[in-house]
């Protein structure tokens, strides 16, 4: 179990972590999400030990972790963080950069190696000088490092940033179970919605260095508590009361608006094309809603739109 327990912190220029409490228990994939500047990364640090708490504790296992300020080689041994700006060695091969950390004698040590670069789809490119790598192949690298000493918990900073669509959902998959099968603590910051619903059964909604929820991933998407919460995951719809059979103002996603035979009768505006189906920008009394439609559809036309109920 890791926990945090009212921390605060602060910047030379201000606060940046009001209040932070958790518990995240042991192997749980945990999504770390909020507007940049939010706190994200800061976070991390801390929990990383590279800052020092103003005051509260964080601890792992019931072991309290000391912060920055009780430690000359930063981080905690049971920890692996691979931060936004990774650092690799790059005159080196990607097989030993990934083996930095586990000693010469160490018995399987070249197995290990080369499970870990299988898990990030690096396996080809072993013996290769980091130098020569795109920036998406970096971001692998460091993460099958971070994996090297099995870690109790890893602390992923935007780790899929820089990697390809082509290649980030094999990648996804492919770290997510190794993570399950080891049964380590993942805490990923990200704003990609496709980390945080696939893969993560929690998730923590931050915002101006605050924790503003805290739940089951399902629960923070379904039952958003505010714009901003549904903001983060899709484009989000203010429904009035009384637009249709509801009572209180409420939010929805585009996929909880469809054409149909009663409902608010909207105009068309945009329609953009998605892929699997289209987004359509209308407007109802002054306030721009969002559908999704499987067709595309007419600018400039009239529908009635109903809500599906969750
Ligand atoms: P996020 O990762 O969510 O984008 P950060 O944790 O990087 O947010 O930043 C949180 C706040 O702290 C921001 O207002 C940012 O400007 C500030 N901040 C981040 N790093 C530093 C630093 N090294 N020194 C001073 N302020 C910082
Ligand atoms: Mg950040």
């Amino acid at each position: 179990m890791l926990q945090l327990k009212d921390i605060q912190f602060s910047y030379d220029q201000g606060k940046a972590l009001h209040d932070i409490n958790l518990n995240i228990p042991q192997g749980t994939p945990v999504a770390l999400i909020g507007e940049s500047g939010c706190g994200k990364s800061t976070l991390l640090n801390l929990i990383y030990g590279l800052l020092q708490e103003d005051s509260g504790t964080i601890s792992f296992n019931n072991l309290i972790l000391d912060g920055a300020d009780h430690h000359l080689v930063p981080g905690h041994p049971m920890m692996k963080y691979v931060p936004q700006e990774f650092d690799l060695m790059p005159f080196t091969t990607v097989f030993e950069n990934v083996g930095e950390h586990l000693s010469i004698q160490m018995d399987n040590r070249a197995d290990r190696i080369i499970e870990l670069l299988a898990v990030v789809d690096m396996s080809d490119f072993k013996d290769r000088k980091v130098k020569t790598l795109s920036g998406g192949q970096k971001q692998r690298v460091a993460i099958a490092k971070s994996l090297a000493q099995q870690p109790n918990v890893l602390l992923l900073d935007e780790p899929f940033s820089n990697i390809d669509n082509f290649r980030k959902n094999d990648l996804r998959r492919s770290l997510f179970s190794y993570l399950k099968k080891k049964n380590i603590t993942c805490l990923i910051a990200t704003h990609d919605k496709d980390d945080v619903l696939p893969f993560t059964e929690e998730t923590i909604i931050m915002r101006g260095g605050k924790i503003i929820d805290h739940r089951k991933t399902v629960d923070c998407y379904k039952k958003p508590l505010e714009v901003y919460s549904a903001s983060l995951f899709n484009e989000v719809n203010v429904i009035r009361a009384g637009w249709f059979d509801n009572k209180e103002e409420l939010l929805c996603y585009p996929e909880q608006l469809q054409i149909s035979k009663k409902g608010i009768e909207v105009t068309i505006t945009n329609c953009y094309f998605k892929g699997t189906d289209y987004l359509i920008e209308v407007t109802f009394q002054e306030q721009t809603l969002f559908f999704s439609s499987l067709q595309s559809l007419e600018i400039g036309k009239n529908v009635l739109l109903g809500l599906i109920k969750k």
